[in-house]
């Protein structure tokens, strides 16, 4: 989840280079197309190294930046009528098995200290989101992992860690992210994001687990395009629980919406 407001503005380079990336037809001229080194040097590295596009969205080294970019600079054109909608990678959509989604077990890490089950609490609310919309979905607390809750812990699908970052709220993973890079990870700011609950941020971050793309990628929101690497799943729909207020959505507090569920029932089964 991008920060809102001054730090949506102020932030990202990534997002906002992405737009301008994958927007030719935005650009005056051809020139404005960053070259990959422009492109590289100017997206932000996290703390773990990986680098964040779209806001919240983690790639794992530079190898796979650079077909990040290329994707971006040659990506389909077609057009795309169809609020919620699948990353895919390769053409096929970027989901779990209905073995795995039925089984996503995480840990939440000691070092959030004293706001350690305010995470907890915040996870188990924007996990229940998506097991209400779909009752193959679930999501598997293993608070005895918690001491040892990163990203090496094999006992579990992922980890929920703190970081310290002036970029994001909190960002999440896709399906086909490697174990190695498999966790939510949340900044103190999760507490101050006015009328964004905290259930509401991670269920936004847990719907991309679960391979959900921003819904504001879509041509329908008229900004904040990332690149055409996904399938639709519902109508389009500005007040999705994907989709950032600040790109022209319409939702004051990020809830999720009966689209959404229905988006995720499509994908998972209801
Ligand atoms: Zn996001």
């Amino acid at each position: 989840m991008q920060r809102s407001r001054l730090g949506a503005i102020a932030l990202s380079s990534a997002a906002l280079l992405g737009a301008a990336l994958a927007s030719p037809a935005l650009a005056a001229t051809d020139s404005e197309i960053p070259t990959f080194q422009e492109f590289h040097a100017s997206t932000f590295k996290d703390a773990d190294q990986q680098y964040i596009v779209n806001g919240d969205e983690p790639i794992a080294d530079a190898g796979e930046l650079k077909g990040y970019y290329d994707r971006m600079v040659h990506g389909s054109e077609e057009a795309m009528e169809n609020g919620l909608v699948v990353n895919t990678v390769g053409g096929s959509d970027d989901k779990w098995s209905t073995s795995q989604v039925g089984n996503l077990t995480y840990c939440v890490s000691s070092k959030f200290g004293t706001r350690k089950a305010d995470i907890v609490n915040a996870m188990n609310g924007g996990a229940g989101l998506w097991e209400a919309a779909s009752s193959k979905i679930n999501f598997v607390y293993v608070p005895s992992q918690d001491a040892n809750c990163t990203t090496r812990n094999n006992s579990v699908l992922f980890s929920v860690e703190p970081v310290q970052t002036s970029q994001y709220i909190a960002r999440a993973f896709f399906p086909s992210t490697p174990k190695r890079s498999r966790n939510v990870l949340v900044d103190d700011s999760i507490w101050t994001s006015g009328s964004w609950t905290p259930a509401n941020i991670m269920g936004h971050e847990l719907g991309h687990t679960l391979g959900f793309r921003h819904e504001h990628t879509r041509p329908e929101s008229g900004t904040c395009f990332e690149d055409n690497n996904w399938r639709p799943l519902t109508p389009y729909d500005s007040s999705s629980i994907m989709h950032y207020p600040q790109c022209n959505g319409t939702s004051s507090n990020l809830s999720m919406t009966a689209t959404d569920r229905q988006g995720a029932a499509t994908l998972y089964g209801s």
